[in-house]
């Protein structure tokens, strides 16, 4: 077991796209392993390789409390999605302490491998289907935060700063009915 440090979006490779992956062997099991440890011990349900540094097309969801899957996706790839929107709250270890609202599909169907490479699709809805679309968004440099409204985004524009610049959550600006423990 290992604990990595989660990078923030203070650090430039979360805005970089990963490589697929193209050897399912020890070392990408590790990574696995790695993935959920880091991800537990930070409190999250959702972990892209990316934002443990290695710049990888895999990601780890443990949505199983919630009553969803567990899975590791490996290559995954959006094959349709619904054009209907839900709405909720979304937060990313890699933004500490925000939390904010952004319209996602309410359903996708994604195809992946898993760490043996054998293919799989699934189809997901509302918290699955916000989590899978969150991830996949890290393997293309993508961070939720910059998706958001206009209005919005404008509104937490100095926090967004803050933690480019490092900052800890604490000196953020944002109203305290948007901020979560992180
Ligand atoms: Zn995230």
């Amino acid at each position: 077991m290992a604990v990595r440090k989660i990078l923030t979006i203070a650090d430039p490779r979360l805005y970089q796209v990963s490589e697929p992956v193209t050897k399912f062997d020890r070392k990408l099991r590790d990574l696995a392993r790695d993935l959920f440890d880091s991800m537990y011990a930070a409190g999250g349900v959702g972990l892209a390789a990316v934002q443990i540094g290695v710049l990888k097309r895999i990601m780890v969801i443990d949505l199983l409390k919630e009553g969803f899957y567990k899975a590791v996706f490996v290559n995954p790839v959006l094959i349709e999605k619904s054009q209907e929107l839900q709405q909720g709250e979304e937060g990313c270890l890699s933004v500490p302490g925000l939390s904010l609202p952004l319209a996602r599909p309410k359903w996708v169907k994604v195809a992946y491998q898993d760490l043996m490479g054998k293919e799989h699709t699934i189809e997901a809805e509302m918290l699955m289907a916000r989590a899978l679309l969150h991830e996949m968004d890290h393997l293309d440099g993508k961070v939720f935060v910059d998706q958001l409204e206009p209005d919005l985004r404008l509104s937490v524009e100095e926090d967004i700063a803050l933690i480019k610049k490092g900052a800890e959550p604490r000196h953020y600006k944002v109203p305290p009915y948007r901020r979560k423990a992180s």
